[in-house]
């Protein structure tokens, strides 16, 4: 019996692994950087000490108060406060959890960078996974009771990057197409950067964005209230 269940263990994470690679070896039209490691320098405001030794946003790694608030909500649309929509919701059937915010906006409405950074992916190409991969790279989540982050990638569909030092990067996921900027290019906050769409989900059209901060995302760890707390801050919403 319990040969058994290592047999139907080492098989789960083979194929697991097999998917991975098959994954991995279809995206090689995209686009990615390593997010860029700023250093603080005379061009770089500097924050009180005070700030850096509070840790407020969740799981994440300290990084200055500033850092973690001044981010533009989409054009004429409200934070939403559905627990389904925000950071930390499960996500059941791939094993997983919600990483960012969700908003429930239609096909093709512009997307526009919620603060100044540099672009640092940019899926200009994308080829949209079908519905039997994507149910597939689901179950492996649901089997392994964690989403492998070359699936949440593929669920994440057409994406853009933008690095906004500290180790903070907002990503924009799910788009429909991509305005004609590439890997460096600096944006200002506002800048029309993408479309609404639905790509790499079997879910209506929205926005996703997830706020990373350093290798977590804004709201790790944190719930009801105090996540609303935080997100409200980040979004500059009262
Ligand atoms: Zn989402």
């Amino acid at each position: 019996m319990k040969l058994l269940r290592a047999l139907v263990l080492i098989a789960i994470i083979a194929g697991g692994g097999a998917y991975a690679y098959q994954l991995r070896t279809t995206q090689s039209n995209v686009a990615v950087a390593a997010p860029v490691r700023y250093k603080p320098d005379a061009a770089v405001e500097r924050y009180p000490a005070a700030a850096l030794d509070v840790r407020e946003h969740g799981r994440g790694p300290v990084v200055p108060a500033a850092a973690l608030t001044g981010f533009a909500l989409p054009v004429g649309y409200q934070m939403p406060e559905e627990t389904e929509l925000l950071p930390g919701s499960p996500r059941e059937y791939r094993g997983g959890y919600h990483e960012g915010v969700d908003f429930p906006l239609s096909m093709g409405m512009p997307v526009a960078a919620a603060k100044a950074g540099k672009i640092i992916r940019i899926d200009s190409d994308y080829t949209e996974w079908s519905v039997e991969e994507q149910i597939n790279g689901e179950d492996v989540g649901f089997r392994l009771g964690y989403t492998p982050e070359t699936i949440l990638d593929k669920l994440r569909g057409r994406q853009i990057w933008i690095d906004h030092g500290y180790g903070i990067v907002t990503r924009y996921a799910h788009l429909s197409s991509v305005e004609l900027f590439s890997v460096g290019s600096i944006v200002e906050q506002g800048t029309i950067i993408g479309h609404v769409g639905n790509s790499g989900t079997k879910a209506g059209p929205h926005l996703h964005i997830e706020i990373r901060v350093g290798e977590g995302y804004l709201g790790d760890g944190l719930s009801g209230a105090e996540l609303l707390r935080v997100l409200r801050h980040a979004f500059s919403v009262g």
